[in-house]
C-alpha cells in the first residue's frame, strides 16, 4: 500500500509537469493536423499516398485526444487554497509517516498551540510532507530522527526569501541523515535531478514541493551539511492576517455559541 501511495504521489508530480508540455504539444499537433488536411485536398494523389496520409491523420487525432486527457489531468492539479492547521495536518499523518519512514526513524513534532492556520492546499501539502519524509528516510538508512516543527515568524527581509513582508508560519523538517554536498544542494530542487540511481529516484520530489509551496505564496530553502543532516525550511502565508482584534484562533471550535 505504501508503494502504491508513493507511486500516486509521483504520478501527481508528473501531472504538474505535463500540464505545460501538453499545452505546447497540442499546438504542434494542430499544425501537423492542418498540413495533413491540406495534403488530402491535393489532386491526383496516388492511392498509396492517400492511405499514408490517412494513417498519419488518424495518428495525429489519437495524439490530440491523448494530449486533451493530459491537459484535463493537469487541470485537476489546480490548488485549492484553504486555511490549514499545520499541527492537525502533521499529527493526522502520523500513522502514514510512521509507515513511510519505517521502524528505525523517530519522528518528533512540535507546534505551539497558538500557531495560526496557513493558507494552503491540504492534499498537496500532505503530499509535500510525505515526499520530504521519504527523502529523510532515504538519507538515514541506519535510522535517525526527523524533527518537524512550526513557528510563527515575521519576515521583513526583502532580499532573503523573495517574500512580501509579513507574518508567516515557518515549518521546518530537520533530519539527522547523510546530508548533501554543495553541488547536490544547489541542484536538489531541479526536476529530474536525483542521486538515487536508476529505478530508485525520479528527481521530482523536491521540484514538486518547491512548486506547490510557491503556488501557496510561500518559500522553500534547503540547508545541509555532510555529514550532519538536512534542513528543509518552508514559509507559508497565514490564512488570516494577525490583528489584535482577532483573538480567537481560526479553525478551532468556539467554546460558546453566537
Ligand atoms: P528523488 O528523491 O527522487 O531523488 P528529489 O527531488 O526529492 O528526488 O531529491 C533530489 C535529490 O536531493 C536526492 O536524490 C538527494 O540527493 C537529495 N536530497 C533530497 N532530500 C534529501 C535529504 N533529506 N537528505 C539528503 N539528501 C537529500
Amino acid at each position: 500500500a505504501r508503494n502504491a501511495l508513493f507511486q500516486s504521489q509521483k504520478l501527481e508530480a508528473v501531472g504538474q509537469l505535463t500540464g505545460g508540455v501538453a499545452h505546447d504539444f497540442n499546438n504542434l499537433l494542430m499544425a501537423i493536423h492542418g498540413n495533413l488536411d491540406l495534403l488530402t485536398q491535393v489532386e491526383n494523389m496516388p492511392p498509396k499516398a492517400c492511405t499514408l496520409v490517412g494513417n498519419a491523420l488518424s495518428g495525429v487525432r489519437r495524439g490530440v485526444a491523448l494530449v486533451q486527457r493530459m491537459l484535463a489531468f493537469a487541470r485537476r492539479q489546480q490548488l485549492h487554497l484553504v486555511p490549514v492547521n499545520l499541527a492537525d495536518l502533521v499529527y493526522g499523518m502520523s500513522d502514514l509517516m510512521r509507515t513511510s519512514l519505517g521502524p528505525g526513524i523517530l519522528v518528533e513534532a512540535s507546534f505551539p498551540l497558538s500557531l495560526p492556520p496557513v493558507l494552503a492546499d491540504v492534499n498537496q501539502l500532505e503530499l509535500c510532507l510525505l515526499n520530504l519524509a521519504v527523502n529523510a528516510r532515504d538519507a538515514m538508512p541506519d535510522g535517525g530522527t526527523l524533527r518537524i516543527s512550526g513557528r510563527l515568524e515575521e519576515i521583513s527581509d526583502p532580499a532573503g526569501l523573495g517574500l512580501p513582508s509579513g507574518d508567516y508560519v515557518h515549518l521546518s523538517l530537520v533530519d539527522t541523515g547523510e546530508g548533501m554536498d554543495a553541488a547536490t544542494l544547489e541542484r536538489a530542487t531541479e526536476p529530474f535531478f536525483t542521486t538515487k540511481g536508476v529505478g530508485k529516484g525520479t528527481g521530482l520530489g523536491l521540484s514538486m514541493v518547491h512548486g506547490i509551496v510557491q503556488q501557496c505564496g510561500g518559500a522553500l530553502r534547503l540547508g545541509s551539511r555532510r555529514p550532519g543532516g538536512t534542513t528543509v525550511d518552508i514559509w507559508l502565508p497565514l490564512a488570516t492576517p494577525l490583528a489584535p482584534s482577532i483573538a480567537a484562533p481560526v479553525g478551532t471550535a468556539p467554546a460558546g455559541g453566537a
